[in-house]
């Protein structure tokens, strides 16, 4: 356990934006952060960069806290973006690269890399300001990642860009999972978690609702999803015991239920009424566990 959080809570005034959240954050991996606006999530961020300090509790990092001689080791994407708008890519990415503590070769040749990579190299010598909002948070992102940093921690690293960037930038993350940097990253988007994270935690109102591995903590929840697709009216599934929600869909239904014995028993009340061509029984997504911990009060 590389990062880990020690009932840290932190208040503004007589507002507590993080409450006793505790964390242990695995090395070498993706570790997903989820939450409504205002949960808590760059707060946290902040406390473990070091740039404020938590009301009580403590963090560690390799049992030691984190302060500005770990900044070659720490990467971080902040959530308000900041590069200067009349420099040139290159440039930023100069004067970046030299306060993590690189010689200006490795800085060019690692950059080169990047913008290849992003598919943008004519955007070396252009001012920052010439670029898109997308591909100025491409250059943002690259400046959190250019000396390798052992842990990176990215806010909302895939708001405002496209889906076809949304997956460049995906790729980059494995990519950089793979080559053994610990990542953390802060999300509204269910889905992105669900697919790049085996760890993760839903802050809701600076406490933690859910936390740990995707699979256990799918596996914990107990119900499951059942798709239905037939010839004939489903709608008196809805009435089974243990039928927790119905929807209609274009081909059947999906429904809810509270365990796998309810599926068999939905499974028995098809038979003999028709076509059936599809009988599918999913673990619940990260939606169907966020709606039922935190209820309607996400967006
Ligand atoms: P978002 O998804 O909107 O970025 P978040 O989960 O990152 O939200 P935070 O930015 O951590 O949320 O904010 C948590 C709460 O703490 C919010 O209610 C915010 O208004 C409050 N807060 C954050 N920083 C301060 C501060 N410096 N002074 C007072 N209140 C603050």
């Amino acid at each position: 356990m590389t990062l880990s959080l020690h009932n840290v809570t932190k208040r503004f005034g007589s507002f507590t934006a993080v409450d006793q959240l505790s964390l242990q954050i695995p090395e070498n991996q993706i570790f997903g952060f989820l939450g409504a606006n205002g949960a808590g999530k760059t707060t946290t961020f902040r406390m473990i960069l070091g740039l404020i300090d938590a009301s009580e509790g403590h963090i560690t990092w390799n049992n030691g806290a984190i302060n500005y001689s770990k900044s070659h080791l720490i990467g971080y994407l902040p959530e308000e973006r900041g590069l200067y708008p009349k420099l040139t890519v290159k440039d930023q990415l100069i004067y970046l690269g030299r306060l993590r503590g690189m010689n200006k070769s490795d800085i060019i040749k690692e950059l080169d890399g990047w913008l290849e990579r992003f598919n943008v190299p004519e955007y070396k010598n252009k001012k920052i300001e010439e670029l898109s909002k997308g591909n100025q948070q491409k250059i943002q992102f690259i400046s959190a990642v250019i000396h390798k940093p052992k842990l990176l921690i990215l806010d909302e690293p895939f708001s405002g860009l496209d889906p076809v960037n949304v997956e460049v930038l995906k790729k980059a993350v494995i990519n950089l999972k793979e080559s053994g940097t610990s990542i953390v990253f802060s999300s509204h988007r269910m889905d992105h978690v669900e697919e790049l994270c085996e760890h993760l935690c839903i802050l809701h109102k600076g406490q933690p609702v859910v936390h740990g591995g995707l699979k256990d903590i799918k596996r914990s929840f107990g119900k499951k999803n059942v798709v239905v697709h037939a010839d004939f009216d489903l709608n008196y599934l809805k009435d089974l015991p243990g039928v927790v929600t119905y929807k209609p869909s274009t081909e059947g239904c999906e429904l809810q239920v509270e365990s796998e014995q309810v599926a068999q028993d939905v499974f028995q009340a098809l038979s003999g009424k028709g076509f059936v061509r599809t009988f599918d029984l999913e673990e619940p997504s990260l939606n169907d566990i966020f709606i039922e911990k935190v209820g309607d009060s996400y967006e």
